[in-house]
């Protein structure tokens, strides 16, 4: 032990570490130094379970990238040895030797970072050949054609990847190498007639070998190098260098992956699966990831490289029965022409399986009847797979329930609870524009442009989708017809955003460079939509599609699995999940997700869409009146329908608690705009044209936003309020009093002082004294809170909670005030702030725990010093987003409330918040 620890000292640092021939340097566990790629090869050939039969190699860890771009694009000193001795045991494990003319070993370099980033990065095959040694090689082989395709194949990747793309060049007139010679190829096949590679005989291959290698120096002015070791360090460094180009950088950008990790390069000797009709190359998982099923589910090639399964130009064949799909019904399966071999691989894939305890992407060769694995890895899945899988997992007893929980990404869910865009149909389609993804799920429907359209165009049953600049509230009612909604203006929590979250209903909104129109819209390249088109929306990605794409719908009820999470996540969350609903429907679709309650009801969504003629009428009478007893007047006849309308949804909710906001909006936002409605208007009341409009303007307000609105009009036209007040009591105190359950939670929006909710509570104590005596019942269960959306309120909330028995708290209205960033106006200048790294993601989306999380903590701590059974919760739109989920839970909150069409997401955020905290 002493003397390997000084032999290393000697050595230096270790940067290279071996693997192959049932031994190996590594471990699974060392993802972060020897990458995704590097650790799992380490594993698999040298792990006691597992030693299978893997090409040995060696990995050039992420320490050597690091130390590259830190010092100046040089190795550190100690690499070249490392390499040279890794080099010489691969050499030994094969008993070929690098460079030898007589039987020369090949090898690949390939990239491997901590994640898979795939088709990042860049790959190098066959390395090790040229004039020489291809001689070699045929000798060896017998097989000249084959040898001539490896030659060129490494000539096409080689100049591509190391002389063309890590010297940073750029391609006269936009054509890479890869393409030009791709296109003399081409023509070669065209010239003989022949349709396949596989056609080209060897001395074609060998012709081409040399006129690849004249194109090469004509274009990139240097040779392609006939020295191994300078192919061998060249693609090296070419791999290092992909780390930093435009793909890998923009995929870092959108998939959060820091910089700073690098990517560890992998060298293994080659093996071929061209050799000849006993070779093959394929791909196979664990179990389906499409779906789940648990069935090994594969794909190959018969006498083909890896990279001609990923072209796509033979169309690949099924390992099994099972993995036959419509293209490749016809063809043979594995297990039929090589049954030994399906059989062998069969077997290692369910050791794999058992070893990993997860399903497993595995790469494998047969190279002249024997069978080698060239990678295996955590595989990709979608959000049906995964729930599928992990319950499987779970009842197999292979995983523990908290690892079930853990295996699915929250917002996988989305795909169980929406229909999507055909995967398939999506993969092969580019989108014509993109935005925020405001709304999950896919929708596809044909544009219009005006509510009025939507309405029009849906009642003749057309499937719609109303595009626009930005919506208001009196655009809701052809937002509530439209299948979707997309707006070239506004953020997450925008007005199209909100409503058509809380809908469910697919949304993209602040699709800058899209210019609206009355009748079509143009996209920054120049793409035009008019009206009547049809258009397709992916809402989770933000991303808008010209035509009419498939949708495949999710079933639920027929989805046992889903069943088996949800239940999973209740055993173990600690918060309470909440929906914000403001119809009997929604809210029986949120309990149906889940929710155990409602923790925001908009009262003024009684204002917009279906069914609001009448109290929207009565509400701009109350608006137009003149004086306080006219006020009184229009309030006791719109009373009748707040109370009907809160009493129906708390009869669906049947004594689970509901959060009531009094009116938040300011009241010119219900004021008609358009010159003919406000005369239509003027009409309905029988009053003076220029009166209304004179009571419009005068309700007009620079910033509405931090105007008249909220506790403000209550406090101004305390009757509001109290109309209000009365008919939540009266509500719950009628069901009481028929033996029903109902449990109010009054609260007041936009407070930013005590003084303002004892001004209402003063009001809400009177009008609790009147029902009781009206309906002649003791005691009507309710609450009195607040909503927490403004800064001052955070830092004075020991004293709100003097008055407050619960804080709600409003992050859309916190965040805004808290950044003094206009929650309608970010998308103007938010992409700019993500992409210079400015901020780190939408503060409207997740909560800024730095800043705002801050106000939050001291909100909770000073509140619950005064009154240690505060109840609190959050009511913005961050509690439907998984990160900010945990952040409420680690905070101490009771509840989060979201969307229903959310609920499912935060019961799965809440379980996996709470088991990371135990
Ligand atoms: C909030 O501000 O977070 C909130 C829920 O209220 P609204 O979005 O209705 O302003
Ligand atoms: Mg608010």
């Amino acid at each position: 032990m002493a003397n390997l620890r000084q032999a290393q000292i000697k050595k230096g640092k270790k940067y290279v570490y071996r693997f192959g021939g049932g031994k190996a340097d590594g471990n699974e566990s060392m993802k972060n130094l020897l990458g995704g790629k590097g650790a799992n090869l380490a594993e698999m050939a040298g792990h006691p379970a597992l030693r299978l039969p893997v090409p040995p190699g060696f990995t050039c860890t992420t320490e050597v990238c690091t130390y590259y771009y830190d010092n100046k694009r040089t190795y550190p000193k100690e690499l070249k040895a490392q390499v040279e001795a890794a080099l010489a045991n691969v050499e030994s494990l094969m008993g070929k030797k690098f460079g030898d003319p007589a039987d020369p070993l090949l090898v690949s370099v390939r990239s491997g970072a901590r994640r898979s980033m795939p088709g990042m990065m860049d790959t190098v095959l066959n390395i090790g050949l040229n004039d020489v040694t291809v001689k070699g090689l045929i000798k060896m082989t017998g097989n000249e054609r084959f040898a001539y395709d490896a030659y060129r194949r490494l000539i096409m990747m080689y100049a591509d990847v190391v002389m063309e793309k890590a010297e940073g060049i750029e391609p006269k007139g936009g054509k890479g190498i890869r393409k030009q010679l791709d296109e003399r190829l081409e023509e070669v096949k065209k010239a003989k007639g022949v349709k396949l590679d596989t056609d080209l005989t060897a001395g074609d291959l060998k012709k081409l070998v040399v006129e690849f290698k004249k194109i090469v120096k004509e274009v990139l002015g240097k040779p392609f190098p006939d020295d191994p070791q300078q192919q061998l360090w060249g693609g090296i460094g070419a791999v290092f260098m992909s780390w930093n180009g435009k793909r890998a950088v923009d995929y870092r950008r959108i998939e959060k992956i820091p910089d700073e990790w690098g990517t560890a390069v992998n060298v293994q000797s080659m093996v071929f699966g061209n050799m000849g009709n006993d070779s093959a190359t394929g791909v196979a998982f664990t179990r389906n990831p499409g779906n789940g099923e648990h069935y090994f589910y594969g794909e190959y090639l018969v006498n083909a490289q890896g990279e001609d399964v990923v072209a796509g130009i033979r169309t690949p064949s099924p390992i099994n029965n099972g993995s036959k799909n419509d293209h490749s019904k016809n063809l043979p399966t594995l297990e039929k022409i090589m049954p030994k071999i399906y059989k062998e691989l069969f077997n290692i894939q369910l050791r794999l399986e058992k070893h990993y305890r997860d399903m497993q992407d595995i790469e494998f060769t047969i190279e002249k009847g024997t069978l080698y694995m060239l990678q295996c890895r955590v595989g990709k899945r979608n959000g049906v797979a995964a729930v599928r899988i992990a319950t499987d997992m779970f009842a197999e007893k292979l995983i523990t329930a908290p690892e079930a929980l853990n295996r699915v990404q929250p917002n996988q869910l989305v795909e169980l609870l929406l229909p999507m865009i055909d995967p398939k149909a999506e993969s092969t389609t580019k989108p014509i524009a993109k935005g925020l993804p405001a709304g999950p799920g896919g929708a596809k429907g044909r544009a219009v442009f005006t509510s009025e359209e939507a309405v029009a165009w849906a009642a003749r049953g057309e499937k719609v989708i109303l595009v626009r600049e930005e919506t208001s509230p009196e655009d809701v009612d052809g937002m509530h017809k439209a299948q979707a909604i997309l707006t070239s203006k506004g953020g997450m929590t925008s007005h199209a955003a909100l409503v058509a979250r809380g809908w469910g209903k697919c949304c993209v909104v602040g699709c800058e460079g899209l210019d609206v129109g009355a009748k079509s819209a143009t996209t920054k390249s120049g793409q035009v939509i008019n009206e009547g088109d049809w258009i397709t929306l992916n809402g989770t990605k933000g991303l808008v599609y010209m035509g009419e794409m498939a949708l495949v719908d999710i079933d639920l009820e027929h989805n046992p699995s889903y069943g088996i999470l949800m239940k999973l996540c209740d055993k173990y969350r600690k918060l309470n999940i909440r929906t914000n609903a403001d119809t009997p429907k929604d809210t029986a679709k949120a309990i149906e997700f889940g929710a155990e309650g409602i923790g925001l009801f908009r009262t003024e969504h009684m204002f917009y869409g279906e069914g609001s003629d009448k109290p929207l009428f009565l509400l701009r009478k109350m608006i137009m009146s003149k004086n306080k007893a006219e006020r009184i007047n229009a309030l006791a006849e719109l009373a009748v329908f707040v109370k009907k309308d809160i009493k129906a949804t708390m009869e669906t909710l049947n004594g689970l608690p509901i959060t009531i906001r009094l009116i938040d909006p300011p009241l010119h936002e219900f004021v008609p705009h358009s010159e003919d409605r406000l005369e239509a208007l003027a009409k309905d009341l029988g009053v003076d044209v220029a009166e209304v409009k004179k009571r419009g303007e005068s309700l007009k307000e620079n910033n509405p936003m931090l105007g008249h609105r909220g506790v403000r009009l209550g406090v101004t036209y305390p009757e509001v309020s109290e109309m209000q007040i009365r008919a939540i009591l009266e509500a719950a105190g009628e069901l009481v009093k028929a033996g029903k359950k109902a449990y109010p939670e009054i609260m007041i929006p936009v407070t930013c002082t005590v003084n303002e909710l004892n001004d209402q509570k003063q009001l809400v104590d009177k009008v609790y004294a009147e029902v009781r005596a009206k309906l002649g019942i003791k005691k009507i269960p309710f609450m009195f809170g607040t909503m927490i959306e403004i800064p001052r309120a955070a830092l004075t909330a020991g004293k709100m909670a003097e008055t407050a028995e619960f804080f709600s708290f409003g992050t859309n209205d916190l965040t805004q005030m808290g950044f003094g960033f206009s929650r309608d106006d970010i998308g103007s200048f938010l992409p700019d702030y993500l992409t210079n790294k400015i901020l780190p993601a939408d503060p409207f989306q997740t909560i800024d725990q730095e800043g705002i999380g801050e106000l939050i903590k001291i909100g909770i701590q000073r509140g619950r010093k005064t009154r240690k059974k505060l109840k609190i919760g959050i009511c913005g739109e961050h509690g439907g987003d998984p990160e900010s989920v945990v952040f409420c839970h680690q905070i101490g909150m009771d509840y989060v409330s979201c969307s229903p069409f959310r609920v499912p997401i935060a019961r799965l955020a809440a379980a996996q918040a709470a088991l990371k905290t135990n």
